[in-house]
């Protein structure tokens, strides 16, 4: 602990400390670290294991520590790849008891959409902040019990919105604030990929959160929202499936638009039949645009004016994790908190209503 903690620093880790009081001395007093916060991968499928865990070996400010999965056979795996101690080993049932457990700061949970609720909510009462991924939930309700439990405990409760820490998506939200182009006058994005999911796959049943608009669509409406920093009053969807074979109960495509208090109107589309990858924002006084804007790496942009926004060359995920890190070692709020994913969840359920009648405008 350093001596120079500030105030709010110290009520966060106090929180978080407090909360785990009855297991033990809290974690902040006990642990001889390296200084990095630990991390635990809540859920070891394609994103933890190709994307997340490789990243955690990049960062400064954390560090892998431990994992939480209900498939036996990937622990040997993991922990030899990892060097993770039998100790920081749990399964979905044993999870909560990481509240006894000093060398675990946060939980990350990478498990299907209809999951996040629920394991978020162990993780902040067993005393641990949470990065949950995108969508935060499966609809408000659940993503407040997620926000009142992060407050109860006093952790910090953070949403994986990598593109929101990428550089020139930072600078393009800046052009938005700054209008340097102008008054904003138009924004159309689309994300989408040929997906070829099994019918059973979670991302292709509906009651697990599967669909497009969940699943990459949020790119894009969540582009709206930090391209122009203001909510939408509106929004209309229409959503379908032309693979009913796969995708009976869910969204294949979904178009929608969102209406802004100041009239903009964004034309947003989502897919998994089709790859796109598109932000444009159209000005008073000229354009920008990112292509790719959500990919992992390589997002590039230009405006009217010739200027080129260059792929950043690092990694996308380690500094995401990185600056939340910072966000709980400094006490200060996150890039995304789980208001900003309330805010999404809430827009793609009206999207949901909207479709369902006919596409019609829902007042949000
Ligand atoms: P995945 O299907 O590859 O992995 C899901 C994991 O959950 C698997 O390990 C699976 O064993 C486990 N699981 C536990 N209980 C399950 C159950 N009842 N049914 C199915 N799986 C169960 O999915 P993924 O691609 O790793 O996605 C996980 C989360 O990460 C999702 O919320 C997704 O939206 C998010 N994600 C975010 C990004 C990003 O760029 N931010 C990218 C990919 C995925």
């Amino acid at each position: 602990m350093t001596n120079n903690i500030s105030r709010k620093d110290f009520l966060v880790r106090a929180g978080s400390a407090l909360a785990v009081s009855a297991f033990g001395l809290p974690s902040i007093l006990t642990r001889q670290n390296n200084g990095k916060l630990g991390v635990a991968l809540v859920g070891l499928g394609n994103y933890a294991t190709n994307i997340l865990a490789p990243a955690l070996q990049l960062t400064e400010h954390c560090e892998l520590r431990g994992i939480v999965t209900g498939s036996p056979k990937k622990i040997p795996v993991w922990q030899k790849k990892y060097d993770i101690p039998d100790a920081n080993v749990y399964n979905y049932k044993t999870m909560y008891e990481i509240a006894n457990n000093d060398d675990i700061d946060v939980v990350y949970i990478v498990l299907p959409n209809n999951m996040h609720a629920e394991y978020s909510i162990i993780g902040a009462n067993a005393g641990k902040h949470v990065w949950c991924e995108k969508p935060m939930a499966m609809n408000v309700e659940e993503c407040r019990a997620m926000i009142d439990a992060a407050e109860k405990n006093g952790v910090q409760l953070t949403i994986g919105y990598r593109m929101q820490h990428e550089p020139n998506t930072q600078t393009i939200i800046k052009y938005g604030k700054e209008e340097t182009y102008g008054r904003i006058t138009a924004i159309r994005s689309g994300g989408g990929f040929r997906a070829n999911h099994e019918p059973d796959n979670w991302r292709a049943v509906g009651e697990m959160g599967g669909g497009s608009m969940y699943d990459i669509g949020l790119y894009a409406l969540n582009a709206a929202r930090y391209s122009t920093g203001l909510e939408p009053v509106a929004v209309r969807g229409k959503q379908w499936s032309v693979r009913e074979d796969i995708y009976s109960d869910c969204d294949e495509y979904t178009d929608f638009e969102l209406e802004f208090p100041n009239g903009l109107i964004m034309e947003g589309q989502s897919s998994f039949g089709k790859g796109m990858n598109y932000l444009d924002v159209d000005c008073s006084d000229g354009w920008y645009r990112l292509r790719p804007f959500l990919s992992y790496s390589g997002v590039r942009g230009a405006t009217s004016d010739g200027t080129i926004l260059s792929p950043d060359p690092g990694n996308q995920q380690a500094r995401q994790m990185d600056n939340d890190a910072l966000a709980i070692k400094n006490g200060t709020n996150p890039t995304a908190p789980g208001e900003e994913g309330l805010r999404d969840v809430r827009i793609v359920q009206a999207i949901m209503d909207s479709s369902r009648l006919d596409g019609q405008w829902m007042q949000l």
